[in-house]
């Protein structure tokens, strides 16, 4: 069954677009403009995931959110502008279980979504992303295990190992590692990657990504002899797919 999404977005264009992805990854989709509409739509529906956006007319997203959650425990994933840092807080505070910064890639909102779901949605509905993931993507063999040449990591172990030999990484090595295996093929900047490996709140230098991929290349390319990480200059770091 497909899981049902809202999205909240007074942007037209942008919602248009996101919602017509949604549709394309197997979802349902309702859609709302204004916040206090958003609130009616939540209240009265059973969404598995909501997309909200915070600058909205009507009633804000945090508003939103904070209402919305003493009512009901369905999982939301902010929208948020560039930088802004406090509603990023106040939104995880409120509630939220995850938030993408705008402007976003499709892809990275679509993988966002599949975790949400997995993490915090009902077990009944699985979405039908999996399904078609499953089906067209090789890198993902089996639900939450990742494949690269010789390399495994299995979300649900924990565990990463390279011809059966199992490799020791911290968490946010095996975090980084997990985002960029994720994300097979498209580039992620070092602000995405440090988002997504030292948290919301994090606030210090980017070149910290440029350690972790360090220690991953010391751990995993130096040791098999394998070019894993690339590093496209002046944007991120990507892992491609093998021919
Ligand atoms: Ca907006």
């Amino acid at each position: 069954m497909a899981a049902h999404i809202l999205l909240v977005e007074d942007e037209e264009k942008l919602a248009r677009f996101t919602e017509l992805e949604l549709i394309h990854d197997g979802y349902t989709v309702d859609k709302a403009g204004d916040g206090r509409d958003a609130l009616d739509m939540a209240l009265a529906n059973d969404y598995d995931l909501i997309l909200l956006d915070i600058m909205l007319p009507g009633l804000n997203g945090l508003e939103v959110l904070r209402r919305l959650s003493k009512e009901k425990s369905t999982p939301v994933i902010l929208l948020t502008a560039r930088d802004a840092v406090m509603d990023k807080v106040s939104g995880l505070d409120a509630g939220a279980v995850d938030y993408i910064t705008k402007p976003f890639a499709i892809e990275e909102l679509l993988a966002r979504i599949r975790v949400a779901l997995k993490l915090h949605g009902n077990s009944n509905h699985s979405g039908a992303g999996d399904s078609e993931e499953a089906a067209g993507d090789t890198s993902k063999t089996e639900e939450g295990v990742y494949k690269w040449k010789g390399l495994v990591l299995d979300t649900k172990k924990h565990l990463v190992t390279y011809d059966g030999h199992e490799i020791t990484l911290t968490n946010r090595e095996f975090l980084m590692l997990e985002t960029l295996l994720n994300n097979m093929d498209i580039v992620l900047s070092r602000d995405t990657l440090l988002e997504r490996v030292c948290g919301y709140e994090y606030i210090g230098e980017t070149n910290v990504i440029d350690v972790y991929v360090r220690y991953l290349r010391t751990k995993i390319d130096e040791e098999f002899g394998v070019k894993m990480i690339q590093t496209v200059r002046g944007v991120g770091y990507v892992i491609r797919s093998c021919e």
